[in-house]
């Protein structure tokens, strides 16, 4: 008798509780060796008072069994309801979002006929920190964090998710030339882990032209791995032209726990009528099914889905006269898929997923670089009594203000020099940088900073927060201001 695996289910809200159920019934038909828990998350939880969408015990089950299948969940807007989704990623450390964007040519009417891409997107750092602040009258502010250990779990990640399964190149996107210092080390980390692979093709795009082209031309993609929010953005544009959002499933990854989902909504506006297609959860589902070790299963539900699929057995979304042969609901599409148990796709490559595909972690390196403090900078939130915001009259009241030889270097405004030698014509919010060193950039302490936030504080100018400038190892660890 095979052993069952524990897993965790939830349904969620709109159409999540009809895919969820034709997913699991074709799950059990190709013979997955389930043991389901089911929790409830989402609306009904929120509703309850519970801003995080997710009860206690339902912490205990996913602790318990480390494998969770969730349903699309609706996240109630505004009122301090916070994303489940973001939240079970970060609390459960799955920092791998695979998703996988194929087109199904000529079945599926797509423009892209040849396209067979899959998207690695980071998912605990970046703007997803969640860290916002408001700090002037004017002026709101989120901070993006990237993290080297970060990076290389993810990039290692992608390059042994190409090897796994056969592919040829990985890609990176990023926007480095802007954010040096940020979307700079995950492009560096990129660029020191793909050296460890050199059967693997490997490439770097700046995020707005490599956007551009894998709208243009996905066929030229094989993988692509990248930060937080140009993942999120990008996987939905991948998957919505492969033909339907509603065909893409994805999987987040830990070390040794994971959730499985597809990667669209809960659809409220088609909920309770019969009409979503279940793809993007069920293809979520095959890729558990390969993580739990019942590869054989995974492989059976993935080519009967195919098969589906080239008979033109098609809901709503995909349905098309003269391709599609069936316009079907959810259930009769499930009912469709387990008729199809056992067999393959004629036209459509079958899928193999042999005994498993093995992705290989590596335990991040650790550096500890020779940190020094050579300077800070001071946010203000200022302006004059009349409510002009003039930075050579602010410049002149801060180079007063200095202490142990610490003084003023230059003033920008949303990232800009405007001080000294501003021009007139730059517009100016409430919101304003002051960099302060020693000449030569020589050392300061933090005692030093406290004294000079001291005498800038006494001088009567509102410090909103502080941010100290360190080389590492003798490199800059801060940027320029734009124009300095
Ligand atoms: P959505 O992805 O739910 O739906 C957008 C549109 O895509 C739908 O109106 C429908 O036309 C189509 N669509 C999506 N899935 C489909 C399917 N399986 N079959 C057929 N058509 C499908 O996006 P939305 O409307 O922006 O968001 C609705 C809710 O879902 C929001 O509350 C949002 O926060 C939430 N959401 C949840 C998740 C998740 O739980 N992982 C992800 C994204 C959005």
């Amino acid at each position: 008798m095979s052993v069952k695996t524990p897993i965790t289910v939830a349904h969620g809200d709109g159409i999540g509780p009809e895919i969820m159920d034709a997913t699991i019934k074709i799950l059990l038909a190709a013979g997955a060796q389930l043991d389901i828990e089911e929790i409830e998350i989402g609306e009904k939880v929120y509703m309850k008072g519970n801003s995080a969408g997710i009860a206690p015990e339902a912490w205990d089950s996913l602790r318990r069994t480390k494998v969770f299948l969730k349903a699309p969940i609706t996240t109630p807007q505004g009122g301090g309801f916070k994303s489940l989704n973001v939240t079970t990623r970060k609390t459960l450390g799955l920092y791998a979002n695979v998703r996988p964007c194929i087109s199904y040519h000529p079945y599926v009417s797509t423009k892209h006929p040849k396209m067979d891409l899959v998207i690695i997107r980071e998912n605990e750092e970046d703007l997803y920190a969640g860290i916002e602040h408001r700090q002037t009258d004017e002026v709101t502010q989120c901070l993006k964090l990237i993290s080297r250990p970060g990076c290389e779990k993810i990039v290692r990640y992608a390059f042994e998710y190409a090897l796994a399964y056969g592919r040829k190149k990985v890609t990176c996107f990023t926007k480095d030339n802007i954010m040096k210092l940020t979307d700079g080390l995950f492009h560096k980390v990129f660029d020191e882990i793909a050296t460890e692979y050199p059967q693997i093709e490997n490439e770097h795009w700046i995020v707005d032209i490599g956007a551009a082209k894998m709208a243009d031309t996905p066929e030229n993609f094989d993988v692509i791995v990248m930060p937080n929010l140009y993942g999120d953005v990008l996987s939905d544009i991948a998957a919505q032209i492969t033909g339907s959002v509603g065909l893409a499933g994805s999987a987040n990854i830990g070390d040794g726990i994971a959730m499985f989902e597809a990667i669209h909504g809960s659809a409220p506006r088609r909920a309770g009528q019969n009409l979503a297609n279940p793809s993007g959860l069920l293809l979520g589902a095959v890729q558990m099914l390969v993580y739990i070790g019942q590869p054989e299963v995974a492989e059976k539900v993935h080519n009967a889905w195919l098969k589906t699929m080239e008979d033109g057995v098609h809901t709503y979304d995909i349905f098309k006269e003269g391709t599609s042969t069936e316009k079907v609901g959810t259930k009769e599409f499930a009912e469709a898929v387990v008729a199809r148990v056992g067999q393959s796709p004629s036209k459509l490559n079958a899928v193999k997923y042999g005994s498993g595909k093995q992705i290989a972690t590596k335990p991040v390196s650790t550096t500890k670089a020779k940190k020094e403090t050579v300077g800070v900078d001071i946010f203000l939130h200022w302006t004059e009594a009349d409510g002009q915001k003039n930075a050579d009259v602010l410049g002149e009241e801060l180079v007063k203000c200095t202490h142990n030889g610490m003084k003023l270097k230059m003033i920008t405004n949303r990232g800009l020099k405007v001080y000294p030698n501003g021009f007139a014509e730059t517009f100016c919010t409430d919101h304003w940088r002051c960099r302060y060193q020693k000449p030569d950039e020589a050392p300061v302490s933090n005692a030093d900073i406290i004294a000079l936030m001291n005498v800038i504080d006494k001088a009567g100018f509102d410090i909103i927060k502080t941010e100290n400038l360190c080389t590492f190892d003798g490199e800059a660890g801060f940027s320029l201001g734009q124009g300095q």
